[in-house]
């Protein structure tokens, strides 16, 4: 038998943290076990879909790199389909027309609430007379497709994830509407719980892997497989991602959709380990950096917890570090290039190259995420601004005769590390400085602040792009106006 199994967005909004990381575990699952992985999207809901929503999933899993055998299907493309399987419950008398009106059923709960119950559909029109239903017609009301549920049935799976569920029919809220609203003999839009198991028979969905708020869900779809004659797939029930206070993460948490985490500078080969993470161990438990392809030999769901996962900023930060740090700096740099683009940074991308990735090397070590490199590159492009302690430490005395004294010796060839050593030797020499004033002069002059990157190596950066005698003249200013 060939495994497969499928991710179902609904475009009602960005690709989701926690839709990502059921995809992540579907194709995990299908890869090791050389399934098939199909990518539907669930846009039945009209009002709520839109089709940047859709472009954004798809963005989304290329980007992280959870490739698709089959798909996009699109289930608004399916109508029919769905229309004919109503069509099979009516016909088998396992479904019927409800008329029930909005305000009948507001009554309904009203009184149930009243009677301390909780809310459900009371059944009222599953054995109506032809005459009732003419009557109502010509009442002019419209009716939903509602699937019988039989209160008296329990419901049991064997889950990848729980071991056993139960769940008992009568806590389904009564008969299910599976269409919406039509006119006389015409069946409405399909809802959830009937395009989904349609779909899942049509394509030979062997394992149902989604987040375990689709539990209750579960129940009412094993009762449809069976109204339908269908083989009931295996059920895999993931846990939820929760935020700091163990609530389902949730678009109040802010970032939750893979188009902001991207944004933030996270690169996805990390984003895509640590989703792997929210949820699953690997048998080593201390090898927590890997790829896809890696996890994808190890993945089961004998691993996977059955409690909630939560949310772990300072995790995601290391591993995308590690990865930042790791990756080739021609790669980092490609990276890089768009976030100092949109900083306004000055630069020729192609012509300036080589001198880019030599910054790409000198900041890669310290990123935790490629919107750091913005902060972090600032001084190696015009124009400079002294912070405050620069402005104090170029204020102190003698670093006007320390400045003067690099300025005469800067060659105008370009440095190198060795000539810099040297030049700096010269100058405490003849000036008869102290070492530490120098450098921390030199310091504050080229970089406009006290901290950052290796002092040589950026002297050399900024030496190339002739950026260091104008701002050691800039520091010189700075020290002798107050001195
Ligand atoms: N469209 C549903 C969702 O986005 C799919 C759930 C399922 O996998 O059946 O939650």
């Amino acid at each position: 038998m060939t495994i497969r199994v499928r991710i179902a967005p609904s475009p009602t909004g960005n690709l989701h943290i926690g839709t990502a990381r059921t995809a992540v575990f579907n194709w995990l699952f299908a890869r090791r076990h050389q399934g098939q992985f199909i990518l539907r999207i669930e846009d039945t809901d009209l009002e709520r879909s839109r089709p940047e929503y859709t472009q954004n999933i798809l963005e989304g899993l290329t980007w992280l790199g959870l490739n698709w055998d089959e798909g996009p299907i699109f289930q608004s493309k399916r109508l029919d389909l769905y229309r004919q399987a109503t069509q099979t419950l009516l016909d088998k008398g396992l479904a019927y027309r409800c008329y029930t009106s909005e305000a009948e059923l507001e009554e309904m709960r009203e009184a149930q609430k009243l009677r301390g119950e909780a809310p459900r559909y009371d059944n009222r029109h599953r054995n109506l007379t032809s005459e009732q239903q003419t009557a109502f017609e010509a009442e002019g009301r419209s009716a939903v497709i509602r699937f019988k549920i039989d209160d008296e049935r329990e419901l049991s799976w064997h889950d990848l994830v729980r071991d056993t569920v139960t769940w008992q029919a009568s806590d389904l809220g009564g008969d299910m509407v599976i269409a919406r609203a039509a006119e006389r003999d015409s069946v409405g839009q399909p809802l959830y719980n009937l395009a989904v198991v349609v779909d899942d028979i049509e394509m030979n969905i062997t394992h149902v892997i989604r987040g375990e708020d689709h539990i209750a869900n579960t129940a009412k779809q094993i009762l449809l497989y069976e109204a339908f004659g269908a083989a009931v797939p295996e059920f895999a029930h993931t846990p939820l991602i929760l935020n700091q206070e163990g609530r389902k993460l949730s678009k109040r948490d802010g970032v939750t959709s893979i188009s902001d985490f991207r944004q933030m500078g996270y690169v996805p080969e990390a984003l895509v380990n640590y989703m792997t993470l929210l949820g699953w161990s690997p048998p080593e438990a201390e090898k927590e950096r890997f790829t896809l392809a890696e996890a994808a030999t190890e993945f089961g769901f004998e691993r996977v917890n059955k409690a909630g996962a939560k949310f772990d900023w300072a995790k995601l930060d290391w591993l995308n570090s590690q990865y930042l740090h790791e990756m080739p700096i021609p790669q980092l740099t490609d990276l890089l290039i768009p976030y100092w683009q949109s900083a306004g940074y000055e630069f020729e991308p192609l012509q300036d190259r080589a001198w880019l990735e030599q910054l790409s090397s000198l900041i890669g070590p310290s990123l935790v995420r490629l919107t750091d490199a913005v902060a972090m590159s600032k001084l190696f492009f015009n124009p400079i601004e002294f912070d405050a302690e620069a402005t104090a430490q170029l204020q102190q005395t003698a670093v006007v005769a320390a400045l003067e004294g690099v300025l005469a010796n800067l060659d105008a060839q370009p440095l190198t590390a060795e000539r810099v050593q040297e030049m700096i030797k010269q100058v405490l020499k003849a000036q008869n400085l102290k070492k530490g004033l120098l450098m921390r002069s030199l310091r504050a002059a080229l970089m406009g602040e006290m901290n950052g990157p290796d002092l040589v190596q950026s002297w050399l950066l900024l030496n190339q792009q002739g950026l260091d005698r104008p701002r050691l003249e800039q520091g010189l200013a700075v020290s002798s106006k107050d001195s």
